[in-house]
């Protein structure tokens, strides 16, 4: 067997799409950064989450369920949460846990399996600290004013991730220029903490406590569970620089390797409605609202439209995420659904991608590519071809879904014929009331009535109307 299974990835190294050969087919080796976990994750933050999920399945299929190790890790030391917490009133714990909690909540909404491992940086530290001291030593970092700070111009290859001049990485870099750094793109590895900060005992003999900095969670973490060097990292395109760059500079000088990850990786940037999405621009959409308020388009959506969707884009690509994009991708989830219900399909128990869909995402996880033969697997299904039905629902299961929740909620739809009407007529009413609710932009109460209803076992779905563009809601009983 061949460890070359004809999977093309765009490297950002080398700028190309390259044939993936594993270093070791047994163990394909993936690390890609996860969260910092102070607030909600946004939709973009969603975007890495499940396009790595959908990779690492991939590989799965390729190598065998057991030949892959996929590490993310948690990010539960940083200044943006000890400000948070401080705000909060609760210790950094109680945030770092109630929002990795939340994290996992929301990600497992959208279809994405936990990583096999999910390092915490907080229990990292000593691993870190040992290669903070093993840099210093070999010369490429030194201690000032309690900080220790990697010298960038120790290592001659700095910059060829990012491949920007040195201009332009100071600026990117937003340096800042402190008097103990002996240039000014040397960044920090260790600083001081103060009163009220979490501190560790120092490396290097420094004698205040101290903490981390951000780049040094992930060569530690991404050496101690994958090794010195390993296949492929990922993360989003913002973090090539500096994040990126400064993790090959630490892992390689301290081990002494020519690479880090053989391929990286990094999807795209989200933006909503055609705007770059920000907290002042208003338009700043977390996965919990999404799912779980009537904040956006006045309504609940599910996860696996948000996956549909952000999986409609090949992931290099910028997205443009929209309602109507979501509305759609529902719709679709729907029509798909009403046709499982209709030909009596559940997906397989061991579902297999078909090799139109798998020919797709050999080609740099070309999703758009595969999504395009699942509609003409779609088109033989709509004729009644149940074979093709089930390829389609396999297909679907393999790339992360759940068809057979799609027939299960399309037939609660169809069965609400059959229910006490004056049932029907009391969650009509209210279901009306909603609707006056959320046109008036009063989504607490339209909430309200939604939690009324959940707590008698009726559950709403809200959908728009393709002519009309308006909400309409159907129900049914749990
Ligand atoms: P952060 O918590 O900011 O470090 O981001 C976590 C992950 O989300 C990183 O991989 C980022 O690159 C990625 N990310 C952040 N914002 C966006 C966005 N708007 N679109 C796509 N990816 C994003
Ligand atoms: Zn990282």
């Amino acid at each position: 067997m061949s460890a070359d299974k004809g999977l093309l990835l765009t490297n950002t190294l080398t700028r190309t799409k390259e044939k993936f050969v594993p270093m070791d087919e047994s163990n394909v080796r993936m690390y890609v950064c996860g969260p910092t976990v102070y607030d909600y994750a946004h939709i973009g933050n969603a975007r890495p989450v499940v396009v790595f999920d959908l990779l690492a399945r991939l590989l799965r299929q390729l190598y065998g369920a057991n030949h892959v190790t996929y590490v993310r890790n948690i990010t539960d030391v940083d200044d943006k949460i000890n400000a948070r917490a401080r705000d909060e009133g609760i210790t950094i714990r109680e945030l770092t846990e109630k929002t990795a909690a939340q994290f996992h909540a929301d990600m497992a909404q959208l279809g994405a399996l936990n990583p096999d491992i999910e390092p915490r940086a907080t229990e990292h530290i000593e691993e870190m600290k040992a290669m903070i001291e093993t840099l210093v030593e070999r010369g490429f970092a030194y201690v000032a004013d309690e900080h220790v700070l990697f010298n960038v111009p120790s290592m001659p290859e700095y910059g060829e991730l990012a491949r920007r001049s040195l201009d332009e990485m100071v600026a990117g870099a937003r340096v800042e220029v402190a008097s103990y750094k002996k240039d000014p793109m040397d960044f920090v590895l260790w600083k001081p903490s103060g009163e009220g900060e979490p501190g560790w005992d120092s490396p290097c003999g420094i004698e205040t406590p101290g903490r981390p900095g951000w780049h040094i969670e992930c060569s530690a973490m991404s050496a101690k569970h994958l090794g010195e060097t390993f296949d492929i990292h990922g993360g989003g395109v913002d973090l090539t620089f500096p994040h990126h760059e400064n993790e090959i500079a630490q892992s390689r000088c301290a081990h002494g390797t020519p690479y880090m990850a053989k391929v990286w990786l990094h999807n795209g940037f989200l933006q909503v409605e055609g705007e770059k999405m920000s907290k002042s621009l208003g338009n700043f959409i977390t996965v919990h609202e999404l799912l779980d308020t009537d904040k956006v388009g006045g309504r609940k959506w599910d996860g696996e439209a948000i996956r549909y969707t952000l999986l409609q884009t090949q992931y290099r690509q910028p997205i443009d995420f929209t309602v109507k994009g979501l509305a759609e991708a529902e719709k679709q989830i729907q029509r798909w659904g009403d046709l499982f219900r209709k030909l009596e399909v559940v997906p397989s128990e061991n579902p297999q991608p078909s090799a139109v869909v798998i020919e797709g995402l050999l080609d740099d996880l070309n999703t758009p590519r595969a999504f395009a033969a699942l509609h003409k697997v779609a088109r033989d299904a709509r004729g009644g071809d149940k074979a093709a039905a089930q390829e389609l629902a396999d297909n679907l299961a393999f790339l992360g879904f759940n068809p057979k929740g799609w027939a299960e909620q399309q037939e609660e739809t169809a069965s609400n014929a059959n229910v006490d009407p004056e049932l029907a007529a009391f969650v009509e009413d209210l279901i009306g009331k909603r609707l006056d609710a959320r046109r008036n932009k009063d989504f607490a109460e339209s909430d309200r009535i939604r939690d009324e209803l959940a707590a008698k076992g009726i559950v709403l779905k809200d959908s728009k109307n393709k002519d009309s563009g308006e909400i309409e809601t159907t129900w049914s009983l749990a």
